[in-house]
């Protein structure tokens, strides 16, 4: 007993002797220069929910092979296509786009070290990867979405499709007509001259060198942009601009109405979880004609179809309605673009009343319209003018009939345009107007809008990292796998470890 409480005292002394003592407070023990022998294990330290972990075990289930297949067996050893791929999802999962900011943070982050087994690449060899495997990526994402299927995570319900306007990585100021490339052109031309005339001073021979090579590179670059400019015709259009620092931006107007150099991402999106089962970049800033091509890409993907189709109503076309009714393997839940204006609008041409027997249309004036002739539209679709008989004297005709373009004068009576597809267009409001049909609609902005918002605002990814249309693909079919996999940590965590133990016994 004695021996036990001696013990005791001197650790007790021991103790107080380690411990700090400033002011007369106590603290414990705190050195950190003190070296540790330690055995980590990473997967350990994370546990088996962490998101580097489930990445990890995702990625692992991957066919990387068209990868790996291109891989010689000369030349220096390569990083292993698994770690690459696992490396780059967790970067855009956690908001490191690229790999300088995936290569600043690896020290500090202990998923990276886990997926990198501490042996983590250079920021280039990470970027290089990104571009050099863009469709093995793309196809790295429809595993992805095939995996979520598996995992009973996509309810083949209702898909939404719709687009965002990500910012390019280019400068508004660096959008220029010809006339501005012109501009710039001759300030470089008159800089260049100064400058072989040693009428610019330079504090050493080497620096007038470096700027004497950047002048010319961006002189070229000015020349590159004239001859693209001339071919697409901005001799006589103004309008016509080149974006110098990606080209293959457009200038677009977001929902804010503010004006920049963007790229339009397409998604095509399952309700029951928000899974992306398809997703496409591109250059025009109108959705009108992706329709089609998302709803294939996502029946690519998944290897099934949706029960609706539900799109806004930038997306059909006018011989659009037509072709969805005759799709009898989705039914379509998309507006036209006056629906939702013209509905209370009793001067709109959607509410004349038309009489078939005498082809005619009577206006809420009770005025006859008739049948004039048929017309192309500047697409070439063919259409019916109609006109009204006498539109003098309406007293509602500044409501309805609408101005000339060169001026205030109204044109003098009304005339309506009926296109054949009008029929289709009219059985789609009545659909989208149903009890049904309006309770499905509204699932596409619960399914597209909360996408939209995770996308940009929560994860921070508000301009693409990269230039071009291809690159920007890449960047994109990235964050799309990086969003399903977090929807599968959210809500398919239990069925992704059965899958797993599946696999590990059939493997
Ligand atoms: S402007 Fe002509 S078409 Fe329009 S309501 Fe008056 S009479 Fe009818």
């Amino acid at each position: 007993m004695y021996l036990w409480a001696i013990v005791q005292y001197i650790f007790i002394i021991m103790m107080y002797i380690g411990s700090h003592q400033r002011d007369g407070m106590k603290f414990r023990p705190y050195n950190q220069a003190q070296t540790r022998f330690v055995n980590l294990n990473y997967r350990e330290i994370l546990g088996e929910d962490s998101d580097a972990v489930v990445i990890s075990d995702i990625i692992d289930l991957m066919d990387l092979s068209h990868i790996e297949s291109q891989f010689v067996e000369v030349g220096n050893i390569a990083f292993d296509p698994k770690e690459m791929m696992k490396i780059l999802v967790y970067g855009y999962f956690k908001g490191y786009f690229g790999g300088r900011p995936l290569h600043k943070n690896y020290k500090n982050d202990l998923g990276l070290r886990y997926l990198s087994n501490d042996d983590f690449p250079d920021f280039r060899t990470i970027n290089n990867f990104r571009i050099k495997f863009k469709d093995e990526i793309a196809d790295v994402f429809a595993q992805v979405v095939m995996l979520c299927k598996s995992l009973g995570m996509i309810g083949f319900k209702n898909l939404s499709i719709d687009g965002q306007k990500i910012k390019a990585n280019a400068n508004v100021f660096q959008n220029k007509n010809l006339k501005g490339i012109k501009r710039e052109k001759e300030k470089i031309e008159k800089l260049l001259r100064k400058l072989l005339d040693n009428e610019i001073e330079f504090k050493s021979e080497d620096d007038k060198q470096k700027k004497k090579k950047k002048l010319e590179k961006r002189k070229k670059k000015l020349e590159d942009a004239t001859k693209l400019l001339i071919e697409a015709g901005a001799e006589n259009d103004d309008g016509l601009r080149y974006n110098l620092s990606d080209p293959e931006a457009k200038i677009m107007t977001d929902k804010r109405g503010v004006k920049n150099p963007d790229y339009n991402a397409q998604n095509a999106v399952d309700d029951k979880f928000e899974i992306l089962t398809a997703v496409n970049v591109i250059d025009n800033p109108s959705d009108s004609g992706q329709l089609d091509p998302m709803k294939e890409e996502s029946e690519n993907n998944t290897g099934s179809t949706h029960e609706n189709t539900l799109a806004d109503s930038g997306y059909p076309d006018k011989d659009t309605f037509e072709r969805m009714e005759k799709d009898t393997t989705t039914e379509y839940y998309v507006p036209d673009k006056t629906m939702h204006s013209s509905r209370n609008d009793p001067y709109s041409k959607w509410n004349f009343q038309y009489h078939k027997d005498l082809d005619i249309y009577f206006c809420p004036q009770g005025v006859k319209l008739s049948y004039v002739r048929t017309c192309k539209d500047k697409d070439g679709f063919e259409y019916r003018l109609y006109q009204a008989e006498d539109c003098s004297g309406c007293p509602v005709s500044d409501k309805c009939r609408r101005k000339s373009k060169n001026g205030n004068k109204k044109i003098n009576n009304r005339t309506i345009s009926i296109y054949p597809q009008d029929e289709a267009v009219k059985r789609m409001r009545k659909k989208l107007d149903s009890e049904d049909g309006k309770k499905i609609y509204q699932r596409r902005m619960s399914t597209v809008e909360p996408l939209h918002g995770d996308m940009q605002k929560n994860r921070g990814f508000t301009q693409f990292v990269l230039r071009g249309l291809e690159k920007v693909n890449v960047e994109y079919n990235l964050l799309a796998i990086a969003h399903n996999v977090r929807k599968i940590i959210l809500h398919g965590a239990k069925a992704l470890k059965e899958y797993l133990v599946k696999a590990q016994i059939t493997a």
